[in-house]
């Protein structure tokens, strides 16, 4: 059993329409057994308060978005403020994620505005980092998950830093069904351990949760959350399955 919070969020990204949202928030409430992990439901924006009505009862469950704006509100056409995600119960905000990096041209200090807002709101981030494969192959894939962390969220205070959870995730394992080896993952979340040792003590870096993300599935999850510094995952498309995605938070120990 490991001390700190285990967490698995789900990241729908952009599936199910309303319906089908609603079909597998009531599955994952229906299937899921009292624990001590904490899972994440992050839906689309439009099914936000749906999902926090069906998941209102279940002490383990919480509400997540996939993103939010860095401003506080005005001329923003099409965008979301944390206040209006608070407002509807969202306890989680993904930041980061390597879809948003690229297709969106999010930058490292666009993060860092955000993660601000989040943690000004009161709200959790969940931190995304991970390198391509390019880097990986170049062998400098440590120091730019380093580089990531030190750029997106190093300007914290101690206080602010404990609220935030980490999600490492190699872009050339997302949806490619190519996942890290479970040595590949400790490697990494044990550098980023160490590096968060160096910024802010052992005692808030042995407590930060840190997910791997990457196709997880029912298969590999268990053995992937056994690492000693996998702290659970972060999961895209098995999280659009009831039944596996209640696998997968069951792998958490
Ligand atoms: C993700 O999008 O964060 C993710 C990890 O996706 P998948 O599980 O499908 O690889």
């Amino acid at each position: 059993m490991k001390t700190r919070q285990q967490i698995v969020a789900g990241n729908w990204k952009m599936n199910k329409n309303y319906g089908e949202g609603r079909e597998l928030a009531m599955e994952i409430v229906e299937r899921l057994k009292p624990s001590n992990t904490q899972v994440v439901l992050c839906a689309p924006y439009i099914h936000l308060q749906l999902v926090k009505n069906i998941i209102k009862d279940v002490a383990s469950l919480y509400l997540g978005a996939q993103n939010c704006h860095q401003e506080d509100k005005g001329a923003y056409t099409g965008e979301i403020s944390v206040d209006m995600l608070k407002s509807v119960g969202v306890s989680y905000v993904i930041l980061g994620h390597s879809e948003r990096r690229e297709y969106f041209g999010e930058s490292d200090e666009l993060l860092a505005k955000k993660t601000d807002k989040v943690l000004a709101a009161g709200l959790l981030p969940i931190f995304c980092c991970g390198e391509s494969l390019d880097i990986r192959d170049a062998g400098t894939h440590v120091a730019h998950v380093q580089a990531q962390i030190k750029a997106g969220l190093f300007h914290l205070s101690p206080e602010e830093f404990q609220k935030v959870v980490i999600a490492y995730e190699p872009i050339w394992a997302i949806g490619t069904g190519r996942t890290a080896s479970p040595e590949q993952a400790q490697d990494m979340h044990a550098a980023i351990r160490a590096l968060l040792t160096d910024q802010y003590g052992a005692e808030i870096a042995d407590a930060t949760t840190i997910l791997y993300g990457g196709s997880v599935n029912g298969g590999n999850a268990a053995v992937l959350f056994s690492q000693p510094d996998v702290d659970g995952g972060l999961v895209g498309g098995a999280s659009l399955k009831a039944e596996e995605f209640i696998t997968i938070v069951e792998a958490t120990k």
